[in-house]
């Protein structure tokens, strides 16, 4: 393709809305606009990218670093946007929501009886904990939603110390909202107060750890009241124990116990298919230097930026137009830059899009029946004779 055909403007300046270098010389190569919206070159590259995609070990071509959480493939980014646990030991890895972790009880102790005490204005974990000079995970937290599907009452426990996570409770009883102030009154819970004892027509389910948390202090259902020493099995029991709390960074990986860190990232690929406008943006914030992009070979949308450098006696452009027709002939894709811009502008430009590989014409080389070829990874030039230009290409690309 040649270069004005394109239709694209390369800027010697990071646009000021840049997020990440990577997205930058994407967007001064001109593959994307300052939007983030694919332009024609850009189409070309999400083009190979799909044609790659058909074949055996894709990622591995794209020589990026991936992570897996079962059927999902991500790509570490500070701009993305899921949030992921993974453990840098054994690789265990998963969206925050639904990580896993290896859940310690606090340490076994005597059940003790169950004492109502008066705590005024302790409508939070927090106040209550201060009040009473208990730890937060020695009480109880409620959570009180209604089931989308039938309206049943849903009464949530987790340790005080932890957070509920939406996406686990959901797997195990489907979709819920907040319930109204009516719903929780009816149930006889009291909000701020609420704990799951002598509750009328709900659903109750536990995180896993409270059935191994002994004496914790919960709502006594009546405002300014909480209850010490709760405990299940004694004082209530529930339909659903199960993992319902968020994994943290730091937490111990569910597989090795080591401490899990937390990124962000984007979504590379899931069982519906590929993404491929972030598989090209996680390739230029992988695959570039200083001056521009860097695309691996099997990915370019082109393998060879071919140039010219204007003559005063020889006509370096026919000579170029030729070497362009014999490079396509022999299957190589090339972007011609037949502009009429200064050399440095053209070297600027070729830097900037990363082609594996740059041809330029230039009258000193050409009065020897040469070329120029430079490979766009830290290589220094060689110049090759104009015959040997399809060879040399087909070896290098
Ligand atoms: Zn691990």
């Amino acid at each position: 393709m040649r270069f004005r055909e394109l239709g694209i403007e390369t800027q010697r300046q990071s646009p000021s809305n840049v997020r990440t270098e990577g997205f930058a010389f994407l967007v001064r190569a001109g593959y994307l606009t300052r939007e983030g919206q694919p332009t024609c070159l850009g189409e070309s590259a999400l083009a190979r990218l799909k044609e790659l995609s058909q074949s055996d070990s894709f990622f591995a071509k794209l020589k990026i670093p991936t992570i897996k959480t079962g059927d999902e493939t991500f790509f570490a980014i500070s701009t993305g946007d899921v949030e992921i646990l993974h453990c840098p030991v054994c690789n265990y890895a998963a969206r925050h929501e639904v990580a896993l972790f290896k859940k310690q009880a606090l340490p076994a102790e005597p059940v003790l009886p169950l004492e109502k005490v008066l705590t005024p204005d302790c409508n939070t974990i927090e106040s209550l904990a201060n009040f009473l000079g208990v730890p937060k995970e020695k009480t109880a937290k409620a959570l009180m939603f209604t089931r989308l599907a039938d309206s049943k009452f849903v009464f949530v426990v987790v340790r005080g110390d932890m957070t509920l996570s939406q996406a686990k409770l959901k797997k195990h009883v489907g979709e819920v909202r907040p319930a109204t102030a009516d719903e929780i009154a009816k149930a006889g819970a009291a909000a701020g107060y609420a704990s799951p004892m002598g509750l009328k027509d709900a659903l109750i389910v536990v995180d896993d750890l409270i059935p191994q948390s002994a004496n914790l202090v919960a709502g006594a259902n009546e405002a300014g009241y909480h209850f010490k020493n709760t405990n299940y099995g004694r004082d209530y029991s529930a339909e659903i124990v199960a993992d319902l709390v968020l994994a943290e960074a730091g937490d111990p990986c569910p597989e090795c116990g080591k401490p899990m860190i937390a990124f962000d990232a984007d979504l590379l690929a899931d069982q519906t298919g590929y993404s491929f406008e972030n598989i090209l943006g996680a390739l230029a914030e992988v695959h570039h230097d200083g001056k521009g992009l860097m695309f691996p070979s099997s990915v370019a949308p082109f393998d060879v930026y071919l140039m010219q450098l204007p003559g005063k006696e020889l006509d370096t452009h026919a000579k170029a137009e030729e070497i362009y027709t014999t490079l396509q002939s022999a299957g190589i894709s090339v972007l011609f830059d037949d502009r009429d811009e200064r050399a440095g502008v053209k070297f600027n430009d070729a830097d900037l899009i990363g082609c594996p590989l740059r041809v330029t014409v230039g009258e000193k080389n050409l009065a020897n029946g040469m070329v120029e070829l430079k490979r766009r990874v830290d290589a220094p030039s060689k110049s090759i004779k104009i015959e040997d230009v399809v060879k040399e290409t087909k070896t290098i690309i």
